[in-house]
């Protein structure tokens, strides 16, 4: 039996209150599975944290995210806890931990469940596709630089390199891999997404993308610019199934696909590095609502799943792999009664009620 040291990291606003809820339907899936267990270990950090001690991120909490199997945040940040800089808490925490586990890679899956309301009139096939985004550098590499020139004009950089950019593309391949591709393709496709008739930086990308992708050749390997790709995925979301693109696009595009599938609080993602990773939902602490009950917690329970399906791949462990099925397929099943659902898909379930739900899918 494989026991998992899984650091929790419940952090701010809606972020106790979700994993509070995510906890019960995640015992009882790897309860059910059987040859697994994960031990948690929960960690104070985030803005409240600094609120109070003055560091978001202490050293020994680091030290345990770099050790652990995987780590597991619900939230961070808080927009009226900030540094002496003026400048928010989160980006910074964020930065430095993606950083020192070495995290090149995001996942975001989005994924059209049965009975979840969707803006789109039609969604053609259904949508379930990953977008996947280089995590480290891209402009998100000129945090903490840029410039400003007196008080007329402002720079950022952006920086797209070889290393970093086989690193995703091959990420994105082997993902594609392991999903087997859409039911309506005759091949696997994986989708670079870039402004490369505009920008150097992109056009480097892309090239990298093609040269990386000649080592799957039993992918479909394609590419589309940023803007032409807006509207492909609102006009034809089920033609995609994985999308890799540079860090700035990829924070974009996510929240643009997870709106298509019942908003943030359905959206779980996936931070990977070498043999280490963090898993979050998409959404932020949601401080508007923090304390009242009424949170989704759909993402943090997804991102749970997504969790376990990852120690799978890199443990070639098929006992966490079963518990990640049984822990979506119980999602799915609570989200196609529209009595479970929480406020943001336009229903009154509360979020222990919503987790009671998908704890209840599970047999055990
Ligand atoms: P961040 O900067 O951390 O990404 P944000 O400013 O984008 O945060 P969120 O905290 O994600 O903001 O919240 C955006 C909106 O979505 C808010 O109105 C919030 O209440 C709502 N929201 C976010 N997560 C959930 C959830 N799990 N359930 C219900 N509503 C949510
Ligand atoms: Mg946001």
């Amino acid at each position: 039996m494989n026991t998992y040291k899984i650091v929790l990291l419940p952090g701010d606003g809606i972020g106790p209150e979700i994993t509070d809820a995510a906890l019960a339907p995640i015992e009882k899936a790897v309860a059910a599975a059987g040859g697994l267990g994960l031990e948690f270990a929960r960690h104070d950090a985030g803005a409240e944290r600094h609120r109070r001690c003055g560091v978001a991120l202490p050293d020994e909490t680091l030290a345990d995210c770099l050790a652990a199997d995987a780590v597991w945040l619900a939230a961070i940040g808080m927009p009226d806890v900030r540094k002496a800089d003026g400048t928010e808490v989160q980006p910074e925490m964020m930065m430095g931990l993606r950083r020192a586990m070495g995290l090149h890679s995001a996942a975001r899956p989005a994924k059209l469940y049965p009975g979840v309301p969707t803006p789109l009139a039609n969604p053609g096939a259904g949508i379930d596709l990953v977008i996947v985004r280089e995590n480290l550098e891209g402009l998100f590499a000129s945090y903490g630089g840029g410039a400003v020139v007196g008080d007329e004009v402002a720079t950022d950089t952006i920086v797209v390199t070889r290393t970093g950019t086989s690193k995703v593309v091959d990420f994105a391949c082997r993902l594609s891999r392991r999903r087997g591709g859409r039911p309506t393709d005759a091949r696997r496709r994986v989708t670079c997404v870039d402004k490369a008739n505009v920008f150097r930086s992109f056009a480097f990308f892309r090239k990298v993308f093609f040269d990386v992708a000649k080592g799957y050749p039993d992918l479909m390997a394609d590419a589309a610019y940023v803007d032409a790709m807006c509207l492909y995925l609102v006009s034809r979301p089920d033609a995609y199934d994985v999308l890799v693109m540079e860090n700035q696009f990829g924070d974009i595009l996510s929240d643009l696909a997870a709106g298509l599938v019942g908003g943030l609080g359905m959206g779980p993602s996936g931070e990977i590095g070498a043999g280490r990773a963090l898993f979050q939902p998409a959404h932020g602490s949601a401080p508007d609502i923090a304390g009242q009950g009424i949170a989704n917690p759909a993402a943090m329970i997804l991102s749970g799943a997504m969790m376990l399906e990852w120690l799978a791949a890199e443990r070639g462990d098929p006992s966490a792999s079963r518990a990640a099925v049984l822990l979506d397929d119980a999602v799915a099943r609570a989200v196609a009664d529209p009595r479970n659902h929480p406020r943001d898909l336009g229903g009154a379930a509360s979020t222990a009620r919503f987790a009671e739900a998908v704890a209840d899918q599970i047999d055990g």
